[in-house]
């Protein structure tokens, strides 16, 4: 492609950017690419346990967690979920799905996923200019002028694109310092909170629960408020619950008053069934209830299970009322753990907040306060659930804002 002279800014070489300055290239922009990082898709990288969990099956914008869904909803129909396999596959990334939907690259790699797409910003001609963090940016005559921390070194742009995340993981880029400057540009930076990050609770009487990983759903609550729900995998550990089950719902934790926050789990789910099932197959039987509650469910969940219930777990099942069982079952579905907040910014994978959505048009990702702006990625006040969605999110914003459209 014939380059036509007019410049880009990319900041961020995270998944957001590098597939906005792919775009931009692709239709004659000269893209300039900058990371704080040695390389691009440092997050990339570490990301679904380094087989890069790409996209979802139930990409819709009601998964999202923003102040503008429709926002999104106008974001996915303009690049969804289709248009990401479809791009990937033509640059050489085919993704699969597994049976819960949950898509990854058949190599299941994601430094393979980072290879190819810092070979496809070379092919195209981007101009990566790595280990260079931009500390200014100002605005005249219609261009953008970017200082550099290194060595006050300059560039001048005609448009700018913002990819720079959000404030999860500093270790890997992110951390931030970009959200000042965009407020003195005249945005409005919503707070930014830990999202999808383990919960920190009262270890009480779960203490013995320590290492048990099961499927639950998480119920938020506070007084007799639903805050929020999520079924999933978690996994006790010694200072709380972690995994996504309670990940996906931790930034309701940060971003509500945290008085009389409780978590209720639910054990049981689709093994309520099953339990009633072997429960009533067995019932007259002179067979320890504790070992007929371990053919469905962990040991140690058995344990606390029958002392919370006040059923001695060497009584046998043919024994136990069914008022007792009952119960059992109550107890089962209603274990609450009281919420004492969550893991940090180093612990979580998405940060919550960031740049206001209703201060940039979906349909470009321009902002519609600084003409020339553009957001992608999470740097904008968009997360979705694990599973993938925070990835198409970075895809989705990053593939409109390279067309440069206005
Ligand atoms: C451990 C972990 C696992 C995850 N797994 C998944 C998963 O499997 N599926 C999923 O959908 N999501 C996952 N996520 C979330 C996903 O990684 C993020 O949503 C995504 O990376 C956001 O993309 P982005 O391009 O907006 O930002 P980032 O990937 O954070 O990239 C932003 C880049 O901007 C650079 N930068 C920032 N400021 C400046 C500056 N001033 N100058 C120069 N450069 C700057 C940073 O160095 C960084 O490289 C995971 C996150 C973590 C931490």
């Amino acid at each position: 492609m014939q380059k036509m002279g007019k410049k880009v800014g990319v900041i961020g070489a995270g998944p957001a950017g590098i597939i906005s300055s792919l775009i931009a290239a692709k239709s004659g922009w000269e893209v300039f690419l900058f990371d704080s990082n040695p390389g691009v898709g440092r997050k990339l990288l570490v990301t679904g346990g380094g087989r890069c969990n790409i996209t979802n099956a139930k990409i819709h914008e009601d998964a999202f967690y923003t102040h503008d869904k429709s926002f999104v909803k106008t974001a996915l129909q303009n690049f969804g979920r289709t248009d990401l396999i479809n791009l990937l596959d033509q640059l050489g990334i085919p993704l699969y799905s597994t049976d819960d939907g949950w898509y990854y690259p058949i190599s299941n790699s994601a430094g393979n996923v980072v290879d190819i797409l810092d070979a496809v910003l070379d092919e195209h001609g981007v101009n990566k200019i790595l280990d260079t963090t931009i500390v200014q940016i100002s605005r005249d005559q219609g261009k953008y002028h970017l200082v550099c921390s290194e060595q006050g070194k300059t560039f001048r742009v005609d448009k700018l694109i913002i990819a720079s995340g959000g404030k999860a993981y500093p270790t890997l880029g992110s951390k931030g310092e970009l959200f000042e400057i965009l407020k003195d540009l005249g945005h409005t930076i919503l707070p930014i909170k830990p999202a999808l990050a383990p919960i920190k609770t009262d270890m009480g009487s779960i203490h013995a629960l320590q290492g048990v990983r099961l499927d639950v759903t998480a119920t938020l609550i506070q007084k007799d408020r639903i805050l929020g729900e999520a079924t999933g995998n978690m996994i006790f550990t010694s200072w709380g619950v972690n995994g996504p089950a309670v990940m996906d719902i931790s930034h309701l934790v940060n971003l509500n008053n945290r008085a009389d926050m409780f978590l209720k789990l639910n054990f049981l789910n689709e093994r309520e069934a099953l339990l009633k099932k072997v429960i009533f197959e067995n019932q007259h039987k002179k067979l320890p209830v504790k070992a007929l509650l371990e053919s469905i469910l962990p040991e140690k969940i058995c344990v606390y299970s029958l002392k919370q219930a006040k059923i001695n777990k060497k009584e046998y099942i043919r024994d136990i009322s069914e008022s007792r069982l009952e119960n059992l079952f109550v107890v089962l579905k209603n274990v609450l753990v009281k919420v004492k907040g969550t893991r940090d910014f180093q612990f979580s994978q998405v940060s919550t907040g960031g740049v206001d959505v209703r201060e940039v048009n979906p349909q470009t990702m321009e902002s519609r306060i600084v003409k020339g702006l553009y957001f992608a990625g999470e740097v904008l006040d968009v997360i979705g659930p694990c599973g993938g969605f925070n990835l198409q999110w970075a895809f989705t914003s990053g593939a409109i804002a390279g067309r440069l459209s206005y």
